[in-house]
C-alpha cells in the first residue's frame, strides 16, 4: 500500500523513523506517528443442506471472472461476524446463520498489494435456499460446488483458496 506524503492532519511533509525495528512514517509537526495495518476483511463458508459449498464469481477486478468466496471489506467498527451476514447478504440476497469458525489468513489484495487478514465464518442459509440464486453487487454468477468438485483451477484470492482446503479437512475428519 503506498504511504502517505503529507500529514492529513497539518499538512506538513512526513519523515520516515525507525521504531522498534519497523520503519514508520511520523509528523515533524503534528509528532503524529502513522501505524500500517492489514486491512481486515470477512467472508463465510455457506454450505446448503448437501453439504454443497457456495461460491461466487467475481464480476471486478482483481481476478475478474474468477470463483471467490462470498465476503468483502469490513466497515469501520463492524465486527466480523455482522460483516460476514452483511456481505453475503449483499452478493447473494442469502441470509445466513454462523455455525462455525472459519479461520484467519492472511494476503493482499489487487495491484496496489495492500495487506488483507481474512476472517472467515462456517455458516447455513436461514429459510429455504431459492432455486435460481439471484447474483448482485461485484458477483457475476453464484453456485453451489460439492466438496469434491469445487473449481479451484479456476479460483481467485488465495486466502480463498487456503480457507477451503482445511474447510474440506475439516469436513472430512
Ligand atoms: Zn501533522
Amino acid at each position: 500500500m503506498q504511504d502517505f506524503r503529507y500529514c492529513p492532519y497539518c499538512r506538513t511533509e512526513l519523515v520516515a523513523q525507525l521504531q522498534e525495528g519497523l520503519l514508520r512514517q511520523r509528523c515533524p509537526g503534528c509528532q503524529e506517528l502513522f501505524y500500517k495495518n492489514s486491512k481486515p476483511c470477512a467472508g463465510a463458508l455457506v454450505v446448503d443442506d448437501q453439504g454443497r459449498l457456495l461460491l461466487a464469481r467475481r464480476a471486478i477486478a482483481p481476478f475478474k471472472g474468477q470463483w471467490d468466496l462470498p465476503g468483502g471489506y469490513l466497515e469501520d467498527g463492524e465486527h466480523p461476524e455482522a460483516g460476514a451476514l452483511r456481505e453475503v447478504l449483499e452478493e447473494t440476497g442469502l441470509n445466513i446463520r454462523i455455525t462455525g469458525f472459519g479461520g484467519i489468513y492472511m494476503d493482499t489484495y489487487g495491484a496496489s498489494g495492500v495487506a488483507t487478514l481474512n476472517i472467515f465464518y462456517e455458516a447455513t442459509v436461514l429459510g429455504a435456499i431459492p432455486e435460481k440464486l439471484d447474483a448482485k453487487d461485484d458477483v457475476a454468477e453464484l453456485g453451489w460446488f460439492a466438496a469434491d468438485a469445487l473449481p479451484l483451477g479456476d479460483f481467485s484470492f488465495e486466502n480463498g483458496k487456503r480457507a477451503i482446503a482445511d474447510w474440506r479437512a475439516r469436513s472430512a475428519r
